[in-house]
């Protein structure tokens, strides 16, 4: 049998600043870290927001176990209000985060009327989360623009 592989796929934020989302695969385990929009380019005429596309983690939604998020700023939440819904099928969907990163995730879902997809999971620093069968999550503070900024190791 062939050992199982851990995937990462960027789906944003790779080579370009905004629209942060990175799944992470392990068996039949599926989550992915952030949640972020783009701005616009000033070319991008008529675009007010550029949000990652989802359908990889809709089609495999029946893995799909949780959202993390490193910190709440709108390159890391701000696309929640439009994938929840995508993934509503398999709501509430758990969302691990420091209680302002959730904060800001909470009025944002609130705002779009769609906050009951969501399950508001807050993280301590330093403790251990388990996340589906196969993923332990441990938060660590790091120095950032906003307070409660996590880093994901
Ligand atoms: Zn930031």
């Amino acid at each position: 049998m062939a050992r199982p592989r851990l995937r990462v796929i960027p789906l944003g934020g790779i080579g370009e600043i905004g629209k942060n989302m990175m799944v992470f695969e392990y068996r039949g385990d599926m989550i992915i870290v952030d949640c972020g929009t783009k701005f616009p380019e000033e070319e991008m005429r008529g675009i007010d927001l550029i949000i990652p596309d989802v359908t990889y983690l809709v089609e495999n939604s029946h893995r799909f176990r949780a959202i993390v998020l490193t910190h709440g700023h709108e390159d890391h939440i701000g696309s929640l209000p439009y994938v929840l819904p995508q993934l509503e099928k398999i709501a509430p969907v758990p969302l691990y985060g420091s209680p302002m990163a959730l904060a800001y995730a909470r009025g944002k879902l609130e705002e779009a009327g769609v906050a009951q997809l969501a399950d508001f999971m807050p993280i301590e620093p330093g403790q251990k989360y388990k996340i589906g069968h196969h993923f332990e999550a441990e938060f660590v503070p790091v120095t950032h623009s906003i307070p409660g900024a996590m880093l994901w190791p």
